[in-house]
């Protein structure tokens, strides 16, 4: 499951152990992205940060882990990147790749997306706020009946990064919105003070 994780939130927790469980997945390697190159202009904590935020939501979880995969690989973070060095990293595993509603409605506009079915089973899960469908992918999946993309309902969490964010700037709580060892991570690295709604430097 790739993420930019700033922070990690129950939205991201709850989507991948309801796959996981669903689909009998040995493990989740949360992937943190290095620079996505789809929020260039909004400031994004330092990958160090996102991802000691996203091991220590996940350390309690035997099932999950968190790869550095995107954070040490120079250059703007892609999806397809991230599957090529996964898929060597376990060669006779088969990959899934999680993703909310909001980003599988962008896929097709991913570095190099063919591919990606080859490298990966998808998951689209549902997500408030967003609707869980494929048009535009569907007449392609029609021809490659192989290259499987699965919609999927997980409990619904009306939680967001930048929802997080924008609390957190504003000294309002994010307890039970984030596990609580990242709430005191976010607070004891005083992360999001400072920022205004659009994640901008404040004054
Ligand atoms: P931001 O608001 O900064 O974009 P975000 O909450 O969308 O943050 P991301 O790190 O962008 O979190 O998302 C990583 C993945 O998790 C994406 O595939 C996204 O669709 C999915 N996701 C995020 N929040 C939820 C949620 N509440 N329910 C289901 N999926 C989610
Ligand atoms: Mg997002």
């Amino acid at each position: 499951m790739g993420g930019t994780f700033d922070p990690i939130h129950h939205g991201h927790l709850v989507a991948a152990s309801e796959v996981a469980h669903r689909f009998g997945l040995d493990e989740v390697i949360f992937v943190p992205t290095g620079r996505p190159w789809q929020k260039d202009g909004r400031h994004v904590s330092s990958a160090e940060d996102r991802y000691l935020m996203t091991v220590i939501a996940t350390a309690s979880n035997p099932r999950f882990s968190v790869s550095r995969a995107d954070i040490d690989r120079d250059g703007p973070t892609y999806t397809v990147d991230t599957l090529r060095e996964l898929g060597s990293q376990h060669p006779t595993a088969q990959l899934y790749f999680i993703t909310g509603a909001d980003a599988l409605a962008s896929i097709l506009s991913w570095q190099d997306w063919p591919e990606l079915f080859d490298l990966a089973k998808f998951v689209g899960v549902s997500r408030p706020g967003y609707e869980l469908g494929i048009r535009h992918l569907e007449e392609y999946l029609r021809d490659y009946p192989d290259r499987a993309v699965t919609l999927i309902e997980v409990p619904a969490l009306a939680i967001s990064s930048t929802e997080c964010r924008r609390r957190a700037a504003e000294h309002r709580p994010v307890w039970y919105l984030v596990p609580d060892g990242v709430v005191q991570y976010i607070s004891k690295r005083r992360l999001y003070a400072g920022y205004d709604d659009a994640g901008r430097p404040g004054d």
